[in-house]
């Protein structure tokens, strides 16, 4: 018999959300059957519930920072036991047999990778609902291990902040004394510049919001930027050998283009509704590099939470209720995050 479960979710665009029930599958022999304690809330759950990719499915349940502990699982699971203290990102299944998913790139699924909310299930019939809930069932081979020692409510938003920003930064080879920006201090802003800042490189912030000056020098950066002053850029032209761009709306990335270096690199993670131009001779001219990063696979996933075990980086956060989600989604729109908000799961009740 399905279970049904407490939730939080929104019946139409841009509607609050509410307290919803939903059904969870019987685990099978494979799954894990987990109580959720805390689930980071991620600025795509705030695109996904506004619509503004124009792909989602309502009713919709968010969340994909989840952290929770096994309650049970199917007779055939052999990695972990009862009472393991477990995390779930963006992917929860995939064919698991395409190349990209025998690399490890199962968000690149060649048959469609099922990502933890608004996705169809592999059944082909329901939909999935993600971590504003009290349980969850997942097939163990999309289960994270929380590293021993890692307090649970600020490991929770490494599981999509986390990896979203640590990928990129090994991808584009990032190191000590190389000169990283980046672009936006939000969620995964304030991991880029931790992650960064714990490899070597020397950071610099460009926000919009000059009042994140002192937090930005406290998670690691060296220098401090505001975009809102244009002429404050120009002294930083041809200078940074990465930039990771996290901004959720559209703005000027021929500004940020001009700071890379020659065969510099601009990242573009962040994915504004209306998306950007680029100025094509901005980038012939010195060889520089659009790219963009999705996610990460599932052992990658596991290889930063096991350097984050080691090194102790943590999200900074503001542990929420569940009733309070709606005045988290309207101080994100604006940017006032400090610098994830997770939410308490104890407080759906269930
Ligand atoms: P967030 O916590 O809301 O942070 C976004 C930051 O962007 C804000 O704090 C603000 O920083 C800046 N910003 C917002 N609106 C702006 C505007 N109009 N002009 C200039 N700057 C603005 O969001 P997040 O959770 O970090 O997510 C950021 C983006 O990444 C979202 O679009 C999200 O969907 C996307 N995302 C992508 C992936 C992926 O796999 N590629 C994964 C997760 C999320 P300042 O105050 O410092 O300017
Ligand atoms: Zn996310
Ligand atoms: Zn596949």
């Amino acid at each position: 018999m399905p279970k049904n479960v407490p939730a939080y979710g929104a019946r139409a665009a841009k509607a609050p959300l509410v307290g919803l029930t939903i059904e969870r599958r019987d685990p099978g022999p494979h799954d894990l059957d987990i109580g959720i304690l805390y689930c980071g809330i991620c600025h795509s759950d705030l695109h996904k519930v506004n619509n503004d990719w124009g792909s989602t499915h309502f009713p919709i349940v968010p969340g994909h920072e989840i952290v929770g502990r096994v309650t049970s699982r199917g007779s055939r699971v052999d990695r972990f036991q009862e009472g393991d203290l477990v995390g779930v990102g963006c992917l929860v299944d995939s064919c698991r047999t395409c190349p990209a998913c025998r690399a490890g790139h199962e968000m690149f699924c060649e048959k469609g990778v099922t990502f933890s909310f608004d996705s169809p299930e592999r059944d082909g019939t329901s939909r999935t609902y993600g971590g504003y809930s009290s349980r969850m069932v997942v097939d163990e081979r999309y289960v994270l291990r929380i590293p021993k020692g890692l307090d649970p409510a600020r490991a929770a938003p490494l599981l999509c902040a986390g990896i979203t920003t640590y990928s990129p930064l090994r991808q584009f080879g990032c190191k000590s004394g190389d000169r990283v920006a980046v672009v936006g201090l939000g969620g995964l802003g304030h991991m880029a510049v931790k992650f960064a800042a714990s490899l070597g490189a020397e950071v610099t912030v460009l926000s919009s919001s000059q009042e994140k000056e002192k937090d930005a020098l406290r998670l690691g950066a060296k220098h401090f930027v505001t975009t809102r002053e244009p002429e404050a850029l120009g002294p930083l032209r041809g200078s940074f050998d990465l930039i990771l761009d996290t901004v959720s709306a559209t703005h000027d990335m021929d500004q940020l283009a001009r700071l890379l270096r020659s065969f510099g690199t601009l990242v573009l993670v962040g994915l504004p509704p209306s998306g950007v131009t680029v100025d094509v001779s901005g980038l012939v001219h010195g060889n520089r590099r659009v790219a963009g990063s999705n996610i990460g696979g599932i052992a990658e996933t596991q290889e930063m939470l096991d350097d984050c075990g080691r090194s102790g980086v943590l999200a900074d956060i503001e542990i929420i209720r569940a009733d309070q989600i709606n005045v988290a989604y309207r101080r994100m729109q604006l940017g006032d995050v400090r610098y994830r908000f997770v939410i308490d799961i104890a407080s759906l009740g269930g």
